[in-house]
């Protein structure tokens, strides 16, 4: 099955949920080794301006990352959903779970015995990633299995990446709960999103009336429409930008 190219953004209905890895910048072999070009920051900031403020992010990154990154003064919903802001709001966040810092010491130790593992350590989670030793793979979800159940913590799997969470949050729950806050409520939600964490803000976004979209290979997905990867996004929001006037 193949699904359509969206049609160009509705400023006046739509309210725009963006992942960022994958979707708006692309994946690097780290993940500090991304590149993030002045003219996409400078996009989302007019695409806030021309929504009404109806624009935020939905990442597993961490939001003071996003914010080194450039992202600052935009909403955003970080950590996977345990950690959210309006524009210019005050941040929201699950407490940090004691089980965290045991998986911060056993992931340190893990990554040690492999070269190019990389433990990413996060306010509100614990990762592995494994892009550059890809032979560790299953001995990593193996460790952040046998932590998530020693610990209550959830396990997310991710593109050459796994990761510890908190339980009972993710990218979908914050997408409601944003919705239910500011510019967003009462608009119609379309969500853009790469990576299988984001079929949980599709499911949300289809439960409000909106759309997911999927941003790259084709694959079971409960999005309805797809673009092929970071630069047809970019081209698209683009193009919405251009050309509707509404
Ligand atoms: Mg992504």
């Amino acid at each position: 099955m193949q699904l359509p190219e969206p049609p160009l953004l509705d400023f006046a209905t739509d309210t725009l949920f963006l992942d960022f890895d994958g979707t708006l910048v692309e994946l690097a072999d780290r993940p500090d080794a991304i590149t993030v070009p002045d003219d996409l920051i400078a996009t989302l900031h007019e695409l806030t301006d021309r929504l009404n403020g109806r624009l935020a992010l939905v990442s597993g990154r961490a939001l003071e990352v996003l914010d080194e990154f450039g992202m600052a003064g935009l909403a955003a919903a970080g950590s996977h959903g345990s950690e959210w802001r309006l524009a210019g709001g005050e941040r929201q966040h699950r407490p940090r779970p004691a089980g965290l810092d045991r998986a911060r010491e056993r992931f340190t130790e893990f990554a040690t015995r492999a070269e190019g593992l990389l433990f990413e350590d996060k306010p509100l989670g614990a990762a592995l990633h494994y892009r550059r030793a890809p032979g560790e793979r299953d001995a990593a979800h193996d460790l952040a299995q046998e932590m998530a159940d020693d610990h209550g913590l959830h396990v997310q799997r991710g593109h050459d990446m796994v990761e510890l969470r908190i339980s009972g949050v993710d990218k979908g729950s914050a997408i409601t709960e944003m919705l239910g806050h500011g510019p967003f409520a009462g608009h119609r939600p379309v969500f853009l999103g790469d990576d299988v964490t984001d079929e949980d803000g599709f499911r949300a976004v289809d439960a409000h009336g909106g759309a997911g979209v999927l941003v790259g290979e084709m694959r079971p997905t409960l999005a309805t429409f797809r673009l092929a990867g970071v630069a047809a996004v970019n081209d698209w929001l683009s193009r919405s930008l251009r050309e509707r006037m509404d």
